[in-house]
């Protein structure tokens, strides 16, 4: 299947649903929703999918946010995927509250038209833990098919048995992966990484935990079948660990074509987004049998040794060095969360950041559709 990731907007007071890693500390203020409310953008955006969707090949959105559940018209959009044969997922840090109107409408919706729920549960959730477990249960109920995401930040370790725990007694899949910054995955303890392990339940988590893979020798669909989006710009990306090139635009509905024999389109990256191999992206480490399990509950923690040597015996080599200019470069390893302090003043330093330069970069079609 097709897959896109889609980057929304920043809702950067924190930790990204994705990976949780820190953001960039650009507290950006809600106007730059204010695009999403018009659903000619959504109609728009959705047209460069719908003249490449038949029944051959029918296209995943995954919606990235910052956090998708605060898009305005995101039911607009998920129906409007649906109503082609294409699906939505969703990355959220359930942040949000019961009543938040994206929530409600999952509660309503037809179950199908979302193929998973990746919801990440960051350090503030410890502050609302029952009321997070409580809305994982209602998706869950209706029919929706949700993930249990944990950062295995050093500091929330210890963390890990009881949530673990309370997962597995509602039926969901507790899904860690790497911390991921400056130093981590990279520094990692010994110990860490023993703990971290016997939750193993698929390769890509244990990609992440080496840093990615080399890509010298790799060969994947990338470019053509994996898609990274910027909805602000319109540019399209090869993937989620290439951003040397943009490669077409949806508002103008270019895509270059792919080159025969393409490899990895930036040889300096390392190939780490679980997504690559989740949607069987890459050749040769196909991760989506594991992953289609998670999807449908509790996965028993797998032989992470048998998994690893599984890994290598096809011959790919773990990353395994410092990569800068990449994820969670901004993230200070003692932080769990910044207070509401910091983001006040964030905030007032940038309040003006979306009304100025940042904003002429955005596509034209973005501003008035
Ligand atoms: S990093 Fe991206 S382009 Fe490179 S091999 Fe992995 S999926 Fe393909």
């Amino acid at each position: 299947m097709p897959s896109a990731m889609v980057f929304l907007f920043d809702t950067c007071t924190s930790k990204c649903a994705y990976c949780g890693h820190a953001t960039s500390g650009k507290v950006l203020d809600n106007t730059q929703l204010t695009p999403y409310k018009d659903q000619r953008l959504i109609d728009k955006f959705l047209s460069f999918f719908e003249k490449r969707t038949d029944q051959n090949n029918r296209w995943l959105l995954m919606l990235l946010g910052g956090e998708p559940l605060l898009m305005p018209n995101l039911g607009y959009m998920i129906d409007r995927l649906h109503a082609v044969g294409n699906k939505a997922s969703l990355y959220t840090s359930l942040n949000i509250g019961e009543n938040n109107e994206a929530y409600k409408y999952l509660l309503a919706s037809d179950p199908d038209a979302v193929d998973y729920i990746m919801a990440s549960f960051h350090p503030e959730a410890d502050a609302f833990e029952d009321r997070f477990f409580h809305m994982m249960e209602a998706l869950k109920s209706q029919g929706h098919k949700v993930i249990f995401r944990f950062i295995a930040h050093p500091l929330r370790l210890h963390r890990m048995e009881a949530l673990h725990k309370r997962c597995k007694e509602l039926d969901i899949c507790f899904s860690p992966y790497a911390y991921c910054s400056a130093n981590y995955p990279l520094a990692y303890t010994k110990d860490d990484r023993h703990l971290i392990a016997q939750y193993t339940t698929n390769f890509s988590q244990i990609v992440q935990m080496e840093n990615g893979l080399a890509v010298d020798r790799l060969q994947c669909e990338a470019g053509e079948k994996l898609l990274y989006i910027n909805a602000r710009d319109g540019k399209i990306f090869p993937c989620p660990n290439v951003f040397n090139r943009a490669i077409g635009n949806v508002y103008s509905d270019h895509l270059e074509p792919k080159k025969k024999g393409q490899g990895c389109y930036d040889p300096t990256t390392r190939c780490f987004c679980d997504i690559n191999f989740q949607q069987s992206h890459v050749k040769g480490l196909d991760d989506s049998e594991h992953f289609n399990d998670e999807k449908h509950g509790y996965v028993a923690p797998k032989d992470n040794a048998a998994l690893r040597k599984e890994i290598e015996s096809r011959d790919f080599q773990f990353h395994n060095k410092v990569h800068r200019k990449s994820l969670g470069e901004n993230s200070d390893d003692d932080r769990l969360i910044l207070t509401k302090q910091e983001v006040r003043e964030t905030f007032e330093k940038n309040k003006d950041y979306y009304h100025g330069d940042f904003r002429k970069g955005f596509h034209k079609e973005f501003l008035e559709p």
